[in-house]
């Protein structure tokens, strides 16, 4: 099939590289030239496990191609992509200025019949809007053509975009046209082999149903962090509390785990922009804003943890920080607990030693070059010199420590873990005092 993708990010990208990997057609648009411009050049802008080699392998094959020129991607695909950023405008809403000026652009070139599949995520009504500005363009123009407008959210998770793309849980199209779900279901056909994954619903229920997985995930997370709170102040251990809990089936062990906070380009938005349409209805939404609320303070509880440690002096302090994408395998510091420790630390007159196995350049082009951050090569590069050591993200690589050997590189003892990787007892055991979310010594 021909297929157009607008928006070459991370889930435009993932999109357009697994749609030609099974032999479709696929042109990728982007308004951002230097991007569309390093990807004809095989340089890929973000880091997302396998998508390089997915890429290159594609464009090498003639099925997949990157273009700034709109009019090329309309008249390519009968499947026209959107995916492009909504990310919150000043009132927390989600900003549909981009997904409408697809939409416009679509309907500025449009000369045929096309589906046009919101793959971004969009509050409810969407569909609807984009419909009536592409009508608005072709009758600006005085073209008749039919067109389709559906929702297929997308659900991959960055760190395992591809595997989740090809091998998900569920592929979900909100639409009432049997066109549509004749051209959808030949789409994703080769996705879809093992068993039925394709969940053809309304529109409008669509839309919301992405809203409500991030919601519903978003809350595990703050309801984890909340118990993890508690257990602390009552001197009980979350890690047993997670287990204990988790072998309940109706629960559940995944994505009971406490930590700094969510991040990223997704849940904080996401959770946001749900709340927003909730109050637009009348609806006050007090479960999503508590979720929201529970979340901004975790992002404060590593700098709080340490500012205990030091007494509430931090100021000249050099702290070692490893960990600074969202979460393992990204690149992704949007909304990063990362960026609230960092930023607490500067404005205590403290300097930060950084170290991220993918996030460096991500780092430097939001926080640019400053005295009191110094980008690191290494975890142990980070820790010379140090004061004391945080860990935001749980990498891999951050998995194994040499306790007695990281005491001996700390100019004090002190260890404050936002993901919980470690036991407390070894810590202890190596005279570390360790810091964790629900656990080890209470701050
Ligand atoms: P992103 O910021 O990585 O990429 C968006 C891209 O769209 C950018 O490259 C931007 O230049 C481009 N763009 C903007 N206007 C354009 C236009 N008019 N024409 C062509 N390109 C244009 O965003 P993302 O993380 O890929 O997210 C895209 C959407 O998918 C969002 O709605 C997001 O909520 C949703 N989503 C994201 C994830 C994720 O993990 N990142 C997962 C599921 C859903």
């Amino acid at each position: 099939m021909k297929v157009t993708v607008f928006g070459s990010g991370y889930v435009g990208l993932v999109t357009g590289a697994c749609l030609a990997d099974v032999g479709h057609s696929v042109v990728c648009i982007d308004v951002d030239q230097e991007k569309i411009d390093g990807l004809n050049k095989g340089v890929i802008p973000i880091y997302e496990p396998g998508l390089e080699e997915l890429i290159l392998k594609n464009v090498a094959a003639g099925r997949l191609s990157f273009t700034t020129d709109a009019s090329v991607g309309v008249a390519h695909g009968d499947l026209q992509f959107i995916a492009v950023g909504t990310p919150p405008d000043e009132d927390g809403k989600a900003d549909l200025k981009y997904v409408l000026a697809v939409a416009a652009t679509i309907g500025r070139y449009m000369t045929d019949y096309k589906v046009i599949i919101d793959k971004s995520t969009v509050p409810v009504g969407t569909a609807d809007k984009v419909k009536a500005v592409i009508a608005a363009e072709l009758e600006a123009r005085a073209v008749k053509t039919g067109f389709d407008v559906c929702s297929n959210p997308e659900f991959l998770k960055e760190g395992a975009a591809i595997e989740d793309f090809t091998r998900g849980a569920r592929i979900v199209v909100g639409t009432d046209s049997e066109t549509v779900i004749g051209l959808m279901r030949k789409c994703y056909a080769p996705f879809n082999r093992n068993h039925d994954k394709l969940m053809f619903m309304d529109v409008r229920s669509a839309e919301l149903t992405k809203y409500a997985a991030n919601a519903m995930l978003a809350t595990k997370i703050s309801f984890m962090n909340e118990m993890a709170n508690l257990a602390e102040l009552l001197d009980a251990d979350i890690e047993q509390v997670r287990l204990g809990i988790g072998s309940d089936p109706r629960i559940g062990y995944d994505f009971i785990y406490p930590g700094c906070g969510y991040g990223g380009s997704c849940f904080p938005k996401d959770v946001q922009a749900l709340a927003r349409t909730a109050l637009e209805v009348g609806h006050t939404p007090d479960l999503l804003l508590a979720v929201e609320s529970v979340n901004n303070r975790q992002k404060h509880e590593l700098f709080r943890k340490l500012s205990f440690a030091f007494d509430g002096d931090l100021a000249g302090k050099t702290i070692a920080v490893w960990g600074l994408a969202f979460k393992p395998n990204t690149d992704d510091m949007r909304d990063a607990p990362s960026r609230v420790l960092l930023e607490s630390l500067w404005d205590a007159g403290a300097t930060v030693q950084a170290y991220d196995p993918e996030a460096m350049r991500e780092c430097k082009r939001i926080y640019g070059s400053r005295p009191d951050l110094e980008l690191c090569a290494s975890r142990e590069a980070a820790l010379v010199d140090a004061d004391a050591l945080v860990i935001c993200t749980e990498w891999k690589a951050f998995r194994t420590l040499d306790f007695p050997k990281l005491k001996e590189n700390l100019r004090y003892p002190v260890v404050v873990d936002g993901r919980n990787m470690f036991e407390p007892t070894d810590m202890a055991a190596a005279g570390l005092m360790y810091y964790s979310i629900g656990r080890g010594i209470k701050a």
